[in-house]
């Protein structure tokens, strides 16, 4: 049937007219730019990610991952992040991140399996907040950028863990002084020494703020408490612990206390942190339990680390500057931070 209709004049005849005409069309089309035919093969139009990265606080998605030493990440990614932008609190045993001003073209909520451990909810307001769970969350590190706000559940143990000994004050700077002379500078650097051979042996990596006798920054006060954040910041510690030792006008007040910044993204570490250094250190030590408090001290303003100060016992108190001055407490002051520390990373 086919070769008897090839040999058709009429059909032969009509083909190359066909062709011709179907080639004058492309080229019109081509010229003319049309997208009749060529759809496909034309440069698409913009999408809607690539012109509004421009904006700020544009939320890309949520992603979790491991980082290098297989703590798990859980990244919420933005286009051009507004810290400003960021707030947090903490509301029924939940981290509540909330951020103002935000744009947003996916459905977070269906977007992971995790969804049990990160929510979201997207008001009229264009407001984005992300709930997670404090208890199963767990010691964790934050970071803020123009990417995005990045937790990191931190796991178990001292392994790994980057530590940051923080020896209040330091040449030319003597802290508070004893009835008998001893220097607060003295016996915290001795505490500090000590707390890291142990928490080394344990394996966490430690850096002390100050080895010498000297501050870090020691022309200026002020610059001296940001540089200490500095250090702990550049050093990627997990967890800082300024240590000092308290003073008073009067001799018979005496005991321990610890100090936590509550207002930030660690707020609820920090007290966790706080509460548990204080409790083994009252527990293993005998001296008065003076709490727990917050306070906005500079020298743990970070939103990356988990930190606490503690005053250990009054200098200016007869019978705590002579345990201060005392070899064995200093070492059992030490083994009793170290396991503070631990438990902290363990409980
Ligand atoms: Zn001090």
């Amino acid at each position: 049937m086919a070769q008897k209709l090839f040999n058709q004049p009429k059909k032969r005849s009509i083909k190359p007219k066909l062709i011709f005409l179907s080639l004058l069309f492309i080229v019109a089309a081509l010229i003319t730019g049309s997208s009749m035919f060529f759809s496909t093969s034309e440069p698409s139009l913009p999408q809607p990610h690539v012109f509004s990265s421009d904006r700020a606080n544009h939320f890309v998605g949520f992603k979790a991952t491991n980082d290098s030493d297989n703590n798990r990440v859980l990244a919420f990614k933005f286009a051009n992040l507004d810290n400003e932008k960021v707030q947090v609190h903490n509301n029924d045993g939940k981290l509540m991140l909330t951020i103002t001003d935000t744009y947003h073209t996916e459905d977070f909520s269906e977007k992971t399996h995790l969804s049990d451990v990160v929510t979201v909810n997207q008001n009229a307001s264009n407001t984005i907040q992300f709930a997670l769970p404090l208890e199963r969350l767990g010691p964790y590190n934050t970071r803020i950028s123009e990417d995005g706000i990045f937790i990191t559940k931190l796991n178990w143990g001292l392994e790994g863990k980057n530590i940051v000994i923080d020896p209040g004050h330091g040449q030319p700077d003597g802290g508070a002084i004893g009835p008998s002379g001893l220097l607060e500078k003295d016996v915290v650097l001795n505490i500090s020494l000590r707390l890291k051979e142990i928490l080394e042996d344990k394996g966490a990596n430690v850096l002390l703020t100050r080895e010498g006798d000297s501050r870090p920054y020691p022309s200026s006060y002020l610059q001296d408490l940001w540089e200490r954040v500095y250090i702990a910041e550049e050093f990627g510690a997990h967890v800082v612990l300024s240590i000092h030792n308290n003073a008073s006008d009067y001799p018979y007040v005496g005991g321990i206390e610890t100090f936590y910044r509550p207002n930030t993204l660690q707020g609820h570490n920090n007290k966790k942190f706080a509460k548990t250094i204080q409790n083994q250190l009252t527990n293993d030590l005998g001296r008065r339990d003076r709490g727990v408090h917050s306070a906005n001290f500079n020298v743990l303003r970070s939103e990356e680390f988990i930190g606490a100060l503690v005053e250990l016992m009054f200098i200016t108190n007869p019978e705590e500057e002579r345990l201060l001055s005392d070899p064995q407490m200093i070492e059992k002051i030490a083994q009793s931070l170290a396991e503070g520390i631990e438990n902290f990373f363990t409980n």
